[in-house]
């Protein structure tokens, strides 16, 4: 257990001496000290400034293009980090970005998306934007945090971001800059003057301001900051969005001091400036933009990003392990379903240098778990985060007993309690201990609201039994009488059979078990007797076979409560995943309301198509256009015994 830390030498244990973490003992000792006092720094910026500072030479963030283990890699040096982050921030302010301003970056994993983050955070308010999104959501995310600037890619091949872009910004008519990022210098020499010649268009209106990344950090002052930003730890630094993928996404608001909660901490608490970070997640989410980026640059150490793309990009998946060993990484973010991948190739490098995982954003399989620390060596924090707890808000202790399929306790600074909400969503009592309730955090780390303060009052409550703004997470879980949290499910989520809750984990992880099974996904699907009946979507592993009928009886032998057998289970080539990689169920949930109002019709004799749409009011809605024989009347006996909204679209 103490491995991998009694690995580090005697000066990196002296540092760390304080902050080992093994007991909620020690979480109690380290939180003697107020965060504010026990933190040096007053905003992100001045913690990577001073990295920056005394690391000087020693790399900070490399980047290869693709996931091959020789292709080349491009450095920046702390010094030269802190030098394109001081210029770039001098430039956007010089072409009228003011201090304060919201700069949104919709860009995939490069090192200009780092020096942005931090020019962004130095200047005014980053607001890192999936580049994977539409231009319709892009645009609602624009508008809604009211961005002034916008970076991201020129217009390249095999990528649509800067259409993407350009047509979102229709819906923001408050940004008046754009700055590109060009990929072509990322190129090997002999592809680049073709890549060159088929270069598409710019999307941009040439009167919109438009200018070159490269350019504007070569032609600005890269000394000090040509202007004046006040910035204590109650600004806010970063917009993340989370929640909705189509029409409006919520936008979480970061303060410094929530991203110093969490950035900094976890850096004191698993990293020194000997660590080597491979970062396949992607920068816009707060895994990996904290874990993976903030974290990693507190401590001094080094990340290395593996293709824009991530674990998605050319050959990384493939390479992982040689890039494991070419990188010298010591620590890895990642989440289930990437381990899951990881796991069928088998570790065919040394990854000795490995010391530290940090899985979280869904549950870890038990055996997955298991079976991946014995193949890689490395040690697994499973963790618990969410982007309005900025990021981390409970962990695994690393230094301590990790229990698996827990997820630790809350990091320092950040309290948890389990709590009862009565039907009006008031607080009702903190539950008793081991009982399932509603988990919830107050602390350094939780968020500064949502940009829609309606949004926010919903989140946050108030206890009379303890002091201090609680955050509802919607997750529910218990806490065990060690302190460890324990997650047994998503409020919205479970599958409400017949007014009996049942916890979709309990279908995936037996169904996880079946040896030609990589994912599962279980959701309710409409049903008129019982409201929603559990069905089990199902990816398979490269090459395996297996029928429905197969799954199903394995289901019935290992889904050990009764009335959570799924009713159905379908055999997708690949189930829907959000960008970080988590099955994402709103997808699934869609199409199994078209399969069930489907099949309802067609029992009716009638012929019609069926789609689902997001009603703002309904939620999710099916919509049925009549292909053939139908009959108004017999299509209301068939669908209005649903739970679930429809309606005829001629
Ligand atoms: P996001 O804000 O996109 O990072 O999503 C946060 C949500 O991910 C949480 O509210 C949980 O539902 C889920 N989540 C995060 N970590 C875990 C974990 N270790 N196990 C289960 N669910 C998790």
């Amino acid at each position: 257990m103490r491995d991998a830390v009694e690995a580090r030498d005697g000066a990196d244990m002296a540092e760390n001496q304080d902050w080992r973490l093994a007991t909620l003992a020690d979480k109690k000792a380290i939180e003697k000290t107020p965060f504010g006092e026990m933190c040096p720094f007053s905003s992100v910026t001045q913690m990577v400034a001073a990295s920056c500072e005394t690391r000087g030479d020693a790399p900070a963030v490399s980047f290869q293009l693709k996931g091959g283990p020789s292709d080349r890699v491009f450095t920046l040096s702390y010094a030269e980090l802190w030098r394109q982050v001081t210029a770039f921030a001098n430039a956007l302010h010089e072409r009228g970005v003011k201090p304060g301003d919201t700069i949104a970056l919709v860009l995939p994993n490069l090192p200009e998306t780092v020096v942005a983050l931090l020019a962004a955070q130095t200047l005014g308010v980053a607001l890192p934007i999936n580049p994977l999104l539409e231009a319709e959501a892009i645009g609602g995310i624009l508008d809604e945090s009211g961005a002034t600037a916008v970076v991201t890619l020129r217009s390249f091949m095999k990528t649509d971001v800067p259409q993407k872009v350009a047509e979102a910004l229709e819906s923001a008519p408050k940004v008046r800059e754009v700055v590109q990022i060009d990929l072509l210098p990322y190129l090997p020499a002999l592809l680049k003057p073709i890549a060159a010649v088929l270069r598409p268009k710019s999307p941009f209106p040439s009167a919109l301001h438009v200018g070159d990344m490269r350019k504007l950090i070569k032609s600005a002052p890269s000394d000090k900051l040509r202007f004046v930003r006040d910035c204590g730890p109650d600004d806010i630094g970063a917009y993340y969005h989370t929640g909705g993928t189509t029409g409006s996404p919520k936008l979480a608001m970061h303060t410094h001091r929530s991203m110093l909660a969490n950035a900094w901490t976890i850096s004191r608490l698993i990293l020194t400036e000997k660590d080597v970070a491979l970062v396949a997640l992607p920068i816009f989410h707060v895994f990996a933009s904290y874990v993976l980026t903030l974290a990693p640059l507190a401590a001094g150490g080094h990340i290395v990003l593996v293709s824009p793309q991530g674990f998605r990009g050319d050959g990384v998946m493939d390479n992982f392990w040689k890039l494991i060993e070419r990188h010298r990484a010591t620590f890895l973010a990642a989440v289930p379903t990437a381990l899951a991948a990881l796991d069928l190739r088998p570790v065919n490098a040394d990854v000795s240098s490995l010391r530290y995982m940090i899985s979280g954003s869904a549950p870890l399989p038990t055996a997955l778990f298991r079976r991946f620390e014995s193949n890689t060596g490395v040690r697994i924090l499973e963790g618990y985060g969410m982007t309005e707890a900025t990021c981390v808000s409970s962990c695994n202790p690393p230094d301590g007993e990790r229990k698996i399929g827990s997820v630790g306790y809350p990091i320092p600074w950040m309290d948890v309690a389990i709590c009862a909400f009565d039907g009006n969503g008031q607080f009702s009592r903190a539950c008793a201990d081991g009982e399932i309730g509603e988990i919830c955090f107050s602390g350094a780390s939780v968020f500064g609201g949502y940009k829609d303060p309606a949004r926010t009052a919903a989140v946050f409550f108030d206890r009379p039994d303890a002091p201090g703004r609680w955050l509802r997470t919607g997750d529910l879980g218990r806490i065990d009488s060690d302190g460890y949290i324990w997650i047994t499910g998503r409020a919205k989520d479970l599958i409400i059979r017949g007014g009996h809750n049942i916890d979709p984990g309990l279908i995936e992880e037996a169904l996880a078990e079946h040896p030609a099974v990589a994912f599962v996904g279980a959701i309710g699907q409409p049903d008129a007797y019982s409201g929603e009946m559990p069905c089990a979507y199902v990816e398979l592993k490269p090459g395996a076979k297996v029928t429905e009928q197969e799954l199903l009886d394995f289901a019935t032998e290992h889904v050990h409560e009764r009335a959570a057998r799924p009713a159905t289970i379908q055999v997708m080539a690949e189930l829907p995943k959000t960008a970080v990689g988590k099955t994402f169920k709103p997808a699934l949930r869609k199409e199994a309301i078209a399969r069930v109002f489907g099949e309802a019709l067609a029992k009716a004799g009638l012929e019609a198509s069926v789609s689902v749409v997001d009603d703002p009011e309904l939620g999710m809605c099916a919509e049925v256009t009549p292909t053939g024989a139908f009959d108004d009347a017999k299509a209301k006996e068939a669908l209005d015994g649903f739970a679930r909204p429809w309606r005829l679209v001629s």
